[in-house]
């Protein structure tokens, strides 16, 4: 008896974990859906370009997209070339896997001057994303400034730390390395509004920012030697790891290394100024009393060029999403009956790559529980619609032509040089 159909919009981490579930799970035809003609969503676009390993994971996906039931669809914009509605009424399962690809604003007065990005663009500029790759940010100033404490603004920092040759095993494109190789930058300063037991840096991802060639980690305020308040096992030990990192730092040898990255805890942004493009930013010094933040009003100011808020993310709105708080409206995965999320739409904004592999298995009990059998004609419905509406869609066949056109361009040891438009990428798989 052959399972529901179920459709799957969004090829990140979520999606590639609930279609493996699904496979396990049920006997169905699974499709794929994504608005670029490649796969894999942040592991390609959002994952830094030097942290190859992380984005190996794309080779387990790549076994479940070459499994006989499932089929990928790519260069589809749902809410644009084809609604959610329309995407119910063909598929007894539609799971939402869209993750938050938009910025939190960080909504301080001049926010809009130039020169302040978000890490969306930013992270998608570096890292050949299509929607990004024309962003041209101006690195010439010496100062760069990175608002929060998560592992997107250390991603940040250190891609903008790093020298040509510790990036040459990276598949950044070359207007990135050039451009981040022609600047001046001298002093980075990665600012939390709390304080370094709070920051959400994962301790592998702080310990690397201590083994740059040309940049030396300064911690600006005395850490504390014992962790005050209860926190559970695994918080302790990485939060204690945290701070041991922080302290080794100050063992680094300052002088061979021409740029500083400045790790400002208990800063809060309050302002930016310049008249069209920032000249500073001003931060208002706060304090933590329990778990509530305080300001002090004593106010610091830091001349830079360029300001990147890493302050997390929001999900795009879609017409027929109740999208609440960064999550879309649903009851552990569960929207309504035979329509599921997982991932950051589902949860918000946290965890590592591996936390969407539950997530999967959620929906995939979901709809195990709620379907038996096939009903709606999904696939063949789909084929039928696309068709109609005349779209332009990449298979994971196209996918596997762009990924060894990149490989085989790449200048050794990079693993690819990413192709950086849809138009090329179409042209390249004759579409
Ligand atoms: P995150 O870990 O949630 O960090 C966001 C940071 O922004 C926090 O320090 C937060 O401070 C701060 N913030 C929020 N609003 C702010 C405001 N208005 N003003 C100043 N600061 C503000 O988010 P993320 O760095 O975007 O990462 C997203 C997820 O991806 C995380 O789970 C992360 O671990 C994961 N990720 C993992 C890797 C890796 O494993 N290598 C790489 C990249 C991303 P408060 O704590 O005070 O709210």
């Amino acid at each position: 008896m052959k399972g529901p159909s179920v459709v799957i919009i969004g090829s990140g981490p979520s999606g590639f974990y609930t279609a493996e579930s699904i496979t396990k799970n049920l006997n169905s035809d699974i499709d794929i859906i994504d608005r670029l003609p490649t796969p894999f969503g942040l592991i390609r676009g959002g994952v830094a370009p030097d942290h190859q390993t992380t984005k190996k994971i794309s080779s387990s996906y790549t076994k479940t997209a070459e499994k006989e039931k499932v089929k990928f669809f790519g260069n589809i914009e749902v809410g644009k070339d084809i609604t959610i509605e329309e995407l119910r009424e063909l598929y007894d399962v539609v799971v939402l896997a869209i993750g938050s690809e938009l910025d939190n604003k960080l909504e301080i007065k001049g926010s809009n001057l130039q020169g302040v990005y978000g890490s969306a663009e930013f992270v998608g500029w570096y890292n050949g994303h299509p929607d990004y790759v024309n962003l041209e940010p101006n690195l010439n100033t010496k100062n760069v400034v990175v608002i929060g404490n998560g592992n997107v603004a250390i991603d940040i920092v250190r891609v903008l730390s790093k020298t040509s040759e510790e990036m040459s095993d990276s598949d950044i494109p070359g207007y990135a390395l050039d451009s981040i190789k022609k600047s001046p930058i001298k002093n980075l300063y990665i600012v939390g509004r709390r304080g370094p037991v709070e920051a959400k840096f994962t301790n592998v991802e702080l310990r690397e920012m201590g083994k740059l060639s040309n940049c030396v980690p300064i911690v600006n305020i005395d850490l504390p030697n014992e962790l005050k308040g209860s926190y559970t096992e695994r918080d302790q030990r990485l939060i204690e790891k945290n701070l041991e990192t922080l302290k080794s730092f100050s063992t680094i040898e300052k002088n061979n290394k021409e740029k500083k990255l400045n790790f400002n805890f208990f800063q809060k942004p309050i302002e930016i100024i310049g008249d069209e493009k920032v000249d500073s930013i001003k931060f208002e010094k706060t304090k933590l009393e329990g778990s509530e933040l305080r300001s002090t009003g004593e106010i610091i100011e830091i001349n830079c060029g360029l300001v990147i808020s890493a302050i997390g993310y929001t999900p795009k709105d879609i017409p027929g999403l109740n999208i609440n708080d960064g999550v879309v409206e649903n009851d552990n995965g569960r929207i309504s009956k035979g329509f599921y999320a997982a991932g950051w739409i589902r949860r918000g904004p946290t965890g590592v790559i591996g936390t969407n592999k539950a997530d999967g298995e959620l929906v995939a009990e979901l709809a195990n529980k709620e379907f038996k059998n096939q009903i709606k004609d999904g696939r063949a419905a789909l084929v039928k619609m696309i068709k109609s509406k005349n779209l332009k869609v990449t298979s994971f066949k196209d996918w596997e032509k762009i990924d060894s056109f990149e490989k085989k361009n790449a200048v050794v040891p990079a693993p690819r040089k990413k192709i950086l438009t849809i138009k090329e990428m179409l042209n390249l798989c004759k579409i």
